[in-house]
């Protein structure tokens, strides 16, 4: 008797959760996106992907202040040398 698709669905679910790469699912199946981590920059708070590097020296270059270079908006993405 073949099983059930729902039965197999939660199969494969159990066995992709054993081996940790299981991705989140909506109810209907559909695979939900992981959120894209998000950092704000420290000097106008726009929300920036904060594994995007490029995108945020593009950022930091965009802003009219020389005084502010990505170091100071991205503190955390990119710590100066002490
Ligand atoms: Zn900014």
């Amino acid at each position: 008797m073949p099983i059930s698709k729902k039965a197999r669905i939660q199969r494969e679910h159990k066995k992709a959760e054993a081996a940790g790469t299981r991705a989140p699912v909506k109810a209907n199946g559909v695979p939900v996106k992981a959120p894209k981590p998000l950092t704000s920059c420290a000097y106008c708070k726009r929300e920036v992907i904060s594994t995007n590097l490029e995108q945020m020296r593009l950022h930091a270059a965009g802003h009219d202040g020389k005084n502010w270079p990505v170091e100071k908006c991205f503190p955390k993405e990119f710590p100066t040398a002490p």
